[in-house]
């Protein structure tokens, strides 16, 4: 080609595709100088390349990526020491190539602009979003090569013609527009670098590093290097110790506590993946958030977002994964479909359950001790991934009242002789809290029962996800029927009232409860032998179940609006019963008494009632 000053008209149909690049990136600019500094890097990395297998004449030398700004001729230029390009390759890569990739990239985006914001594809054009006049000056690597300067206003013609350069390498020169000054502020470029360029492999350089000297801050000799070039999840997992781990997740998540593990992925076939997921610590469901990890292509930081890579339940966790073969500039409900992601997200699934399953077997203790703060992953886990919970049951572990641990199979075996009932089903006691549930928690025991404690956010959803995957087991918190019903070992004796005599006692039970808001009570009769209590009120299962499930949904719904319900169930066999029936006219403050009592140890007498019952009490002292 010949050295000339030349100018030419760019090969594309649109007249004009930059207003179209600037309307349809609006909310994203920014990703400009992801763009164009990946390409310094790709840029680098060749040349770095081509030294290696002697193909390069000379040294490598510095190969510092350099970021500046000139705030009077309103320029931001990216400045690498890579291979460079000669006037026929930016005939080939800038005017023909990267012109259509764009015009390519618009049309395929036309209709769904959102997918394409934070994606890869526009590359070099993509300075076109911020920038009214674009220079490109570069010299080729190649021997002899001239220096070439490239220009372009944004417009569809260009000029090339021949310049000088110092060095090797490209400096793209680029004229902020005034819609985009806020590129132009130090402070912006150097966030958004330390956004997306945190962990590029070749040193990104922004300034000079400041120091405090006599109360001000002044500039020092030292380049302001932003980025880690080796970041901890490149490096071999077997030189690397506990405290690199957290130092790197302090890094990254500067005000949080250490992480309770991590994962060291690293994959690479059938595709390629590295990458480290921590477990975070979290105090309560408040602090769970969606959203921290972090996805890297090659290092370069590409979004924060990874629903759909990873299957639901790790987006939890916290850490970065990084891949090239995770497709980027496709829409999120392609990528969801996409096989390799599918794999990737198998994989992970795989690995986290690997991992936990050997801290398990290694240290059990270890593990016991941390499964507070672990069980929330593990039984989102399992709740919503099928594969997940193949693997987790081995390691899953439930607590009892006691606050023993056992797995699943153990605790089985712990319960299987004394609680299964008399249809062959082994019903699993829980409680949910155990102050309000001391009383049937120690009724429990008493039998010889074993309680769970089932207090965790996701606790209601295991246990319905553990009732269709057992066999023949039913989970019943201890407070959902009288005791001999918890567990029937055999049929009730049967009421032995006249229809007459029921709807009496009844009505004398019914008039003795207070009025408690959105709550209803039925009145049963059992014969819960003489030592029983006369009454016990109790909350049946199911429909507490599935109260709890359509709160957790929100909204209005069927079972959300029904009233609470609980059934007070009186005991035919206790001597006061018999008693209060048999003189019913004088037995009414005897019987109000009865019913607080049980209201009381339900937790629910308040109020009004309660400070009629502390009345009545005292003055039957
Ligand atoms: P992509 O990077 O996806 O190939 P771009 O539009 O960003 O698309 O760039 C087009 C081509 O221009 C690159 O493939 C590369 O050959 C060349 N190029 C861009 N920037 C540089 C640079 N800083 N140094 C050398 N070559 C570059």
């Amino acid at each position: 080609m010949s050295t000339e000053k030349q100018s030419g008209h760019i090969g594309v149909t649109t007249e004009n595709i930059f207003p179209i690049i600037k309307k349809f990136l609006y909310s994203d600019h920014e990703i400009f100088l992801r763009e164009l500094v990946s390409n310094a890097v790709d840029a680098t990395q060749k040349l770095k390349t081509l030294a290696s297998v002697g193909e390069l004449k000379g040294e490598i030398g510095d190969v510092s990526i350099r970021i500046s700004l000139n705030e009077k001729k309103k320029t931001l230029t990216i400045s690498d020491r890579g291979i460079g390009m000669t006037a026929e390759e930016i005939e080939k890569y800038i005017n023909q190539i990267a012109f259509s990739s764009a015009n390519d990239f618009l049309d395929k985006y036309k209709k769904d602009a959102n997918a394409m914001i934070g994606h890869f594809g526009l590359g070099f054009y993509s300075a076109f979003m911020v920038s009214k006049r674009v220079e490109i000056i570069t010299q080729s690597y190649q021997e002899g090569a001239a220096a070439i300067k490239w220009e372009c206003d944004g417009s569809p013609e260009y000029t090339l013609s021949e310049t000088k350069k110092a060095d090797r390498g490209t400096d793209i020169i680029l004229h902020i527009d005034d819609e985009n000054k806020e590129f132009l502020e130090k402070s912006r470029i150097e966030s958004l670098l330390k956004k997306y360029c945190r962990f590029l492999p070749v040193p990104i350089v922004f300034g000079k590093k400041t120091e405090w000297k006599d109360g001000k801050s002044v500039e020092t000799e030292e380049d302001n290097i932003l980025n880690e070039t080796n970041p901890l999840w490149t490096r071999k997992p077997s030189e690397l110790t506990d405290d690199d781990y957290i130092r790197f997740y302090k890094d990254l998540y500067p005000f949080s506590e250490d992480p309770l593990f991590w994962i060291h992925l690293n994959v690479d076939y059938p595709f390629n993946l590295t990458g480290i997921l921590y477990f975070p610590k979290v105090k309560s469901g408040i602090d769970l958030q969606k959203n921290k990890i972090q996805l890297y292509c090659n290092q370069v930081y590409v979004t924060d977002s990874v629903e759909g890579i990873v299957p639901e339940f790790l987006t939890l966790l916290h850490g970065v994964i990084d891949s090239p073969d995770i497709p980027l500039n496709v829409s999120r409900s392609y990528l969801q479909s996409d096989s390799n992601v599918k794999k990737i997200s198998s994989y992970i699934t795989k690995k986290v359950a690997d991992r936990l399953e050997d801290i398990f077997k290694n240290d059990r203790a270890q593990f016991e001790n941390k499964w507070d703060s672990l069980k929330i992953f593990i039984e989102y886990g399992i709740i919503t991934e099928e594969k997940f919970y193949e693997r987790a049951s081995k390691f899953t572990l439930v607590k009892n009242t006691d606050n023993t641990f056992f797995t699943l199979d153990e605790y089985k075996a712990l319960i299987e002789a004394n609680q299964t009932d008399k249809d062959g089903n082994c019903i699993y006691l829980y409680a949910t809290n155990k102050d309000e549930q001391y009383a049937y928690i120690e009724q429990a025991k008493e039998r010889g029962y074993d309680v769970l404690l089932m207090d965790g956010q996701l606790d209601v959803h295991l246990v319905n996800k553990l009732e269709q995957e057992f066999q023949k087991s039913r989970f019943v918190r201890v407070d959902s029927d009288v005791i001999d019903n918890l567990i029937k070992k055999s049929d009730n004796k049967a009421v032995s009232l006249s229809d007459e005599e029921r709807n009496a006692l009844v009505e004398l039970f019914k008039a003795a409860i207070p009025t408690i808001e959105k709550t209803d009570f039925i009145v049963g009769f059992e014969h819960l032998s003489e030592k029983g209590n006369p009454v016990t009120i109790t909350q049946n299962e199911f429909m507490r179940r599935m109260k709890e499930m359509s709160e957790m949904q929100g909204g209005m719904n069927f079972y959300g609006d029904l009233p609470l319900s609980y059934n007070l169930t009186v005991n035919l066999d206790s001597p006061l019963v018999t008693k209060v029936t048999a003189d019913k006219e004088n037995s009414k403050d005897t019987i109000c008494q009865m019913v607080d009592l049980a209201l009381l140890s339900n937790g629910l007498l308040k109020g009004e009632a309660l400070s009629k019952f502390i009345k009545r009490s005292f003055e039957q002292l």
